[in-house]
This record gives structure tokens, C-alpha cells and sequence, in this order.
């Protein structure tokens, strides 16, 4: 497993991070210490985290959505990139993980942008469109268990707003995706969704071969 974008020769790599990588220091050392866990390798690739906090500001983001906060690095960046007055809404169930978390939202300044909410995400979701939020996210990133990828993307398809966009990640799956050979049911949902979303005309679509594959639907 690898948490850089896949296909990519390490050379090659090594030189798209070199020409264009701008990570925040705070980034860095989070990337680092998590890179040191068991299960370092769930952290989204940099250059990653700098496409979607590009995105936040290209779409002049306010309200986020993230679904699997594991450490926090994605959240960081993506809190980084929204303006004073944003807000991401963060899920996750692990309170040994995203306590990493905070302690790095805290130390680059941002803390007070994630409203971290320690549930299972289906019910925090369900609980958002419940108190009328749906509507309101311009962004959402998907980035969990993948059996609950489809009610993930459902959720999300309701809470963010026309033209928001929902990212999805590993949806290349290490490759294993487009190995028939491969029938464990988390591939299996995964190759579901992917084919869900192609004939998907509630949003449009794209799907980059960035870190282990990244789709962004845009709500139509
Ligand atoms: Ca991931």
C-alpha cells in the first residue's frame, strides 16, 4: 500500500512533489508523525490535500463535510484553505486518532473551523438533513469504511448544495478494482459505487488517478 498517487514512478514522484508541493509546516509534521503508526498508510497522499484545498478555494468553499478523519491531515488542509468564518464538519469513530488530530488543528490554528463529531457517520449525516442542513456544504470528501461508501455518497448527495461537489477517495483501490480476480467485498462495493456514479445524472463527474484514485461529483 502506498499513500502517494498511483502509477507514478518514484522518480517521477519525487519530482512532482519537488515543482510543486506547498505544504503547510504544520502539515508536514503531522504527515510524518502519522507516517511513523501501524496504519500510516490511510493518510491521503500530499499532493492530495493540496489538489482539494485548491479546490475549497476555487469554489470559494465555506461549509465542508469529511467522512474519515483519521489523523487529521486532510481535515488540516482543507481547514486551511477555508476562509475565517468556515466551517468542516469532521466524522469519525476513533477518539485515539483524531485525538492526533486535534492536537495538530490546535497547533496550526484552525481547531475552532472543525466541529469533530465522534459518531458513526451515517447517523451524524442523517442527523445533519434531519435538522434541515441539506443543501448547505459545498464540499464533502468521503474517506471511510468502504461498506457504507454508497449511504456515504447518498448523504452527502443530499447535504451539499447544487454545484458542491462531493470527493470520494480509493476509488482505484490499490488496482484491485480492475482485478476480476479480486472478490473481497469491500472491492466489490467499491466497484459498485464506481459504477453507480458513471450512470450517476444527478451529478457530473471525474475521476482522477490521484492518491489511490479520487472521484469528484459535482451536484447538479
Ligand atoms: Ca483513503
Amino acid at each position: 500500500m502506498t499513500n502517494q498517487s498511483i502509477g507514478l514512478e518514484s522518480t517521477l514522484y519525487d519530482y512532482l512533489l519537488a515543482v510543486s508541493l506547498r505544504e503547510h509546516p504544520v502539515l508536514t509534521e503531522l504527515r510524518q508523525a502519522t507516517a511513523q503508526l501501524a496504519m500510516g498508510q490511510m493518510q491521503i497522499a500530499p499532493e492530495q490535500g493540496q489538489f482539494m484545498a485548491l479546490l475549497i478555494q476555487l469554489m470559494n468553499g465555506q461549509r465542508a463535510l469529511e467522512v474519515g478523519v483519521f489523523t487529521g491531515y486532510s481535515a488540516l488542509a482543507v481547514a486551511l484553505a477555508l476562509p475565517p468564518t468556515g466551517q468542516l464538519i469532521a466524522c469519525d469513530v476513533s477518539a485515539e486518532y483524531t485525538a492526533i488530530a486535534r492536537q495538530y488543528w490546535q497547533k496550526a490554528g484552525v481547531a475552532d473551523k472543525i466541529d469533530l463529531r465522534l459518531a458513526p457517520a451515517t447517523e451524524t449525516l442523517q442527523q445533519l438533513i434531519d435538522a434541515g442542513e441539506t443543501a448547505t456544504f459545498d464540499f464533502a470528501f468521503i474517506d471511510a469504511d468502504k461498506s457504507n461508501y454508497d449511504t456515504y455518497y447518498e448523504q452527502a448527495l443530499q447535504l451539499v448544495r447544487v454545484g458542491g461537489v462531493i470527493a470520494i477517495d480509493n476509488v482505484l483501490w490499490y488496482g484491485r478494482v480492475a482485478d476480476a480476480s479480486v472478490t473481497d467485498n469491500r472491492t466489490k462495493k467499491i466497484r459498485a459505487l464506481n459504477q453507480k456514479l458513471h450512470q450517476d445524472d444527478r451529478v457530473d463527474l471525474s475521476l482522477l488517478p490521484l492518491g489511490d484514485g479520487l472521484t469528484l461529483a459535482r451536484k447538479r
